[in-house]
């Protein structure tokens, strides 16, 4: 799903994880794909925004970008 970068809200969980990829397609939208989707196919590789509860939330010690 696209969201505009810094949309706390409309991502939720995923902005804060260390296992997001933010995708940014040509025409400038941004995808946040799931890294764990490659390890263990429960997880979807573009999770239905905003993620409000996840079990394999793994918080980014590095802040999201403003
Ligand atoms: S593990 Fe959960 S919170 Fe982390 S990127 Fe995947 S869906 Fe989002």
């Amino acid at each position: 799903m696209t969201r505009e970068p810094g949309d706390r809200d409309g991502v939720g969980l995923c902005l804060r994880c260390a296992w997001m990829r933010r995708i940014v397609s040509r025409r400038g939208s941004h995808f946040y794909l799931c890294g764990r989707h490659r390890h263990d196919p429960t997880f979807r590789k573009y999770p239905p925004l905003p993620v409000l509860q996840c079990r394999g939330f793994d918080p980014n010690p590095v802040p999201p970008p403003e």
